[in-house]
Formats: C-alpha cells, sequence, structure tokens
C-alpha cells in the first residue's frame, strides 16, 4: 500500500528535498497535493512531474495558472487547511515558513493524519492547540527537524520518566565565535552563508542569530513534554551529532549523521519503521573525527535567550516572539535593521505586549497580529533614527 502524501511548502528547500527521498521510494509514496505560497512556476513544474490531485498557490494575490491535466489548482490560505484535512490524505508534511503554517498543522492533526513537521513555528506559536488538536484527532505528529528526530530516535523504546535531559546542538551558524562588536554590522549576504546546512533564507538567518535554536526548544519542550529546565543547547560546528538525549541513570544517548535533511525526513514518512534508502552517504566516524562543543554566547546572540524566556514564560508569549522574529528577519534582509537590532525589535514586542492566556486559535492570532504591529513600528523607528543620522 503506498502512502499518500500532501507537500505544504513542496517549493522551498524541505518540500523539494521530500520530493527528492519520495523519487528514490516510489513503490511506498504517492504525491496527492502540493502546495506553495507564491513561487508558481516552480510549483507548475512540480504539478507537471507529479500529477498531485490538487495544487494550491497559498498566496491569493498571485492566482492559479491556466494549466491544462487532471490536476486541480485551488488558491487561498483555506484551500491549504482543506488539503492537509482530506481524508483520503495518509500524510501531511507541513514545510510552510511561519506561523501561517499554523491552521493546516491544526487541520492535518484534526483529521487524525500523521503530520511530517517541518514547519516549527506552528508548534512554537500554537504549542498547547497543536497537542489538543493531535489528541483530538488522535493524530501523531513526527518532527522533520534533524534535532528533534535525533531526539525521537534516542527516545525509542524508553519510559518518559527516564528521561533526564535532552541536549539540543547548534552549528552555531556563520557568526560563531564573534564578539558582540564583530557581529553589530553584519550584513544578509554574510548572514545567508551557513556553514553546514542548506537552508531557505528565514531558518538561515534565524540560525545566524540562533533564533532558531529557541524555536527548537520550545518545539521539544511540547514535542516531548520536558520542563525547560530540563533542555540545553550546545554549540557543535559539525553537525555531525544531532542531539542528546541523558538519561536518569547517567548514560546519554546520541544520533550522528553526516548532515542532510533527507534522513529526517525519510524517518518522518517511514517512522517507526526503517527504511534502507540506499543514496544516503554512509557514516565514516575518521572523516567526522574532532568533534567539538562550545557554550553559547549570550552576548553576541541574544535571541536565543529572548526565545527561551518566551517558552518559559508561556502562554502567547512564544507566538509574539515567533511573530516579531519574522518581521525582523525581513527587516533585515531588506537592509532596515542591524543585525542585533533584531533582537532589539523583538525584545521590544515581547515587552508590550506580554504573555497572556491562550484559549484558543483566536487568542493566538491577535499575539501574533499585535507583534507584528509592534514590531513593524520599531523596524521603522530604527531605519529613519539611522536615516537620520547618516
Ligand atoms: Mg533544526
Amino acid at each position: 500500500m503506498t502512502l499518500r502524501v500532501a507537500i505544504l511548502g513542496s517549493t522551498g528547500s524541505i518540500g523539494r528535498s521530500t520530493l527528492r527521498v519520495i523519487d528514490r521510494h516510489p513503490e511506498r509514496f504517492e504525491v496527492v497535493a502540493l502546495a506553495a505560497n507564491r513561487r508558481v512556476d516552480a510549483l507548475a513544474a512540480q504539478v507537471a512531474r507529479y500529477g498531485p490531485e490538487t495544487a494550491v498557490v497559498a498566496d491569493v494575490e498571485t492566482g492559479c495558472p491556466d494549466c491544462a491535466g487532471s490536476t486541480r489548482w485551488r488558491s487561498g490560505a483555506e484551500a491549504l487547511c482543506e488539503v492537509a484535512a482530506d481524508p483520503t490524505v495518509d500524510v501531511v508534511v507541513n514545510a510552510l515558513v511561519g506561523a501561517a503554517g499554523l491552521p493546516p498543522t491544526l487541520a492535518a492533526l484534526e483529521a487524525g493524519h500523521r503530520l511530517a513537521l517541518a514547519n516549527k513555528e506552528s508548534l512554537v506559536a500554537g504549542g498547547s492547540l497543536v497537542l489538543a488538536a493531535a489528541r483530538a484527532g488522535g493524530a501523531e505528529i513526527v518532527p522533520i527537524d534533524s534535532e528533534h528526530s535525533a531526539i525521537l530516535q534516542c527516545l525509542e523504546g524508553s519510559d518518559e520518566k527516564a528521561v533526564q535531559r535532552i541536549v539540543l546542538t547548534a552549528s552555531g551558524g556563520p557568526f560563531r565565535g564573534r564578539s558582540v562588536d564583530e557581529v553589530r554590522s553584519v550584513r544578509p549576504e554574510d548572514a545567508l552563508q551557513h556553514p553546514t546546512w542548506d537552508m531557505g533564507a528565514k531558518i538561515t538567518i534565524d540560525s545566524a542569530t540562533l533564533a532558531n535554536k529557541a524555536l527548537e526548544v520550545i518545539e521539544a519542550h511540547w514535542l516531548y513534554g520536558i520542563g525547560y529546565e530540563r533542555i540545553d543547547a550546545v554549540v557543535h560546528p559539525q553537525s555531525v551529532i544531532h542531539s542528546f538525549v541523558e538519561f536518569v541513570d547517567g548514560s546519554v544517548l546520541a544520533q550522528l549523521g553526516f548532515p542532510t535533511m533527507e534522513l529526517p525526513i525519510l524517518y518522518s514518512l517511514t517512522y517507526p519503521e526503517r527504511v534502507d534508502d540506499g543514496e544516503l552517504r554512509t557514516f565514516d566516524p575518521v572523516q567526522a573525527a574532532n568533534l567539538t562543543f562550545e557554550s553559547i554566547d549570550h552576548e553576541a546572540f541574544p535571541m536565543f535567550g529572548l526565545g527561551v524566556e518566551a517558552g518559559r514564560r508561556s502562554g502567547c508569549a512564544p507566538a509574539v516572539y515567533n511573530a516579531a522574529n519574522e518581521v525582523a528577519v525581513a527587516a533585515f534582509l531588506e537592509g532596515r535593521v542591524r543585525f542585533p537590532e533584531i533582537a532589539d525589535v523583538v525584545g521590544n514586542a515581547l515587552d508590550r505586549i506580554g504573555a497572556s492566556t491562550v484559549r484558543d486559535l483566536d487568542d493566538i492570532i491577535a499575539a501574533d497580529r499585535a507583534a507584528r504591529t509592534a514590531a513593524t513600528e520599531a523596524s521603522e523607528r530604527l531605519g529613519n533614527a539611522r536615516m537620520g543620522t547618516t
């Protein structure tokens, strides 16, 4: 029996990697829906190749192309949710970028589908709602994030009471080892050069600020039900060890491999089964020699501490942190704020909006909007102040 797979965010880095994995296992998987935000040409090329039942352009303004063939083209955020909830789908791969991934995450889980989750922002912004949706639908979330896939693999067969601590590894990004002064003037093109992972722009900047690692701490908290005091992160520049799990008897398990997202993607689709992939690079301990570890530099990378603190505050604070970060990253990429100001913009939004309780999706949406407004204003103030002085 083939698994019917819907891929949301199919034209991005994870979406394209997912299609490569599926290409190698045509007997196992069938692509039944593809969705992209606005890259219509790339999506149309994928549709021509895979012939899915449905294709969605999430951005309504971009609109659907005039395509021949049997694929039904749809547009808009609502169509994303309908694809995610389609009862004939088995697995929904959510590789969308940002909190916009939350409604389809909830829809997939409420419908009882396996959610192969790369869109960590949906879990960060709506953690309690996401878990409630999974419970209501009897659905499971299998992370695509390499660290969380590693943790899942290390936890296999263990009682949750046996877990003492989780240690996430972080590559440290392109500015690892630089001081506060040295990161002050870095440019977007410098930040987009990730040393070990080839990813989309948003997550690459998040890796440079270490916001990505804070999002992952929050993600781990929700996925594995572990308190923040028992989740640590360590810089590991080689990205070979994808994370550690320490057990109460002092034993530590780690999952290793040369960095490729295709491994966690394959595992998210076949979990708990392991499948012979054939093409993934064979591990060689000699080539991977000299694995090193460092502490996070909180002074140069304040986004990590801000994010973990937002996680601890709980309520809407993680949604505020995430939304403000999305705005600040976009402003940085457009040259409107400087690298260290990303943390100023996000910290300002957290101070202004706080951490009200989450009862339903509307609470998250309201916090997300307020955070985007606050972050946009703060970014403009910073941009204007600079223009006044130069
Ligand atoms: Mg990761």
